[in-house]
């Protein structure tokens, strides 16, 4: 038997624009996106002897079939790479906040592959594991890099980009879900107001202008979002009042964050949104998605 583990990160768009509607009914994206601190921990045990995939996770609300992201990399990892599954048992500790819009689901699936890959010294390359990644998910060969990233296409046309400077990070999840499709349908017939100005994001993080990067925080999803869920608006408004320089919703929500500069500022914003909000967190943007243990 073998074993490796990973720490999965999740991720926050600094910045997430829709910028068309696709004939196979995918949208393209342009998102700049930035991994975080806060992560599962993901083990992979291969050689159980079972000649089954295996899952246990912490968190009792995720599947633990093949409807886990997880476990679909594996079995996909199996297909592509034709081996017979000799027992593959994986462990996720949860502490990513899930349906979340931080991609919760796909670094767990991304750290699989990587570890599996590592496990049975398949040596797919980056491309091979985006590739296999893509089929998983939108965001799985974003969560196999990680960092800070400009994605384009679907969001698998990846730019790596100048490493953000350092923020304190205020990671806000409501108590509600957010359907992503039901989003991605209420925008393709809304009125887009406002867009982030990607262009000025790339020159700020050339710039290493925190200041300036964090002012330019937008999702376009927000204001569907928050049509239905005004916390999402409030949340935000109160990361500014208290010392954010930036705030905005991640993916399709309902997850805000903020962005400071001032660590006590963002230690007493998260304290005070804890009284109300279980899942608040205090973290940093971290270099790497995956971080092998
Ligand atoms: P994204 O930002 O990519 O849209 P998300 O953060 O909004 O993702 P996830 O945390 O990935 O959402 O969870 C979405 C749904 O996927 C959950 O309701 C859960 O049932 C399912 N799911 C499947 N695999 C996992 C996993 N490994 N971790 C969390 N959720 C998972």
């Amino acid at each position: 038997m073998k074993q490796a583990a990973a720490e999965a990160h999740a991720k926050i768009n600094l910045t997430l624009d829709v910028t068309g509607k696709r004939s196979d009914g995918y949208h393209d994206v342009c998102m700049v996106m930035q991994s975080i601190g806060i992560h599962d921990i993901v083990t992979v045990c291969t050689g159980t002897g079972t000649g089954i995939i295996e899952l246990k996770t912490t968190n009792s609300a995720i599947p633990t079939d093949c409807h886990n992201l997880a476990y679909r990399a594996a079995a996909l990892f199996l297909e592509k790479t034709q081996m017979s599954c000799d027992g593959i048992r994986i462990e996720i500790e949860k502490n990513n906040p899930i349906a979340a819009g931080l991609a919760g689901g796909s670094t767990d699936a991304a750290a699989v592959l990587m570890l599996l890959n590592h496990l049975y010294e398949t040596q797919m390359n980056e491309k091979e594991c985006m590739e296999l990644g893509l089929q998983i998910g939108a965001d799985v060969p974003f969560c196999l890099t990680g960092g800070t990233m400009l994605a384009e296409g679907i969001g698998e046309k990846l730019t790596k980009l100048e490493q953000a400077p350092q923020y304190a990070v205020v990671l806000c999840k409501p108590p509600f879900a957010v359907s992503t499709p039901a989003i991605y349908k209420a925008i393709d017939s809304a009125d887009i107001m406002q867009r982030p100005d990607t262009s000025a994001v790339l020159r700020a993080l050339k710039a290493s202008d925190a200041k300036a990067i964090a002012g330019l925080v937008y999702n376009v999803m927000q204001p569907i979002t928050a049509d239905i869920h005004p916390e999402v608006n409030e949340i935000c408004a109160f990361m500014k009042e208290n010392g954010a320089l930036g705030a905005s919703m991640s993916g399709s929500g309902p997850s805000v964050f903020g962005l400071f500069t001032d660590n006590e500022a963002a230690q007493h914003t998260k304290d005070l949104l804890a009284q109300q909000y279980e899942e608040t967190f205090l973290t940093d943007f971290c270099h790497a998605s995956l971080v092998k243990l």
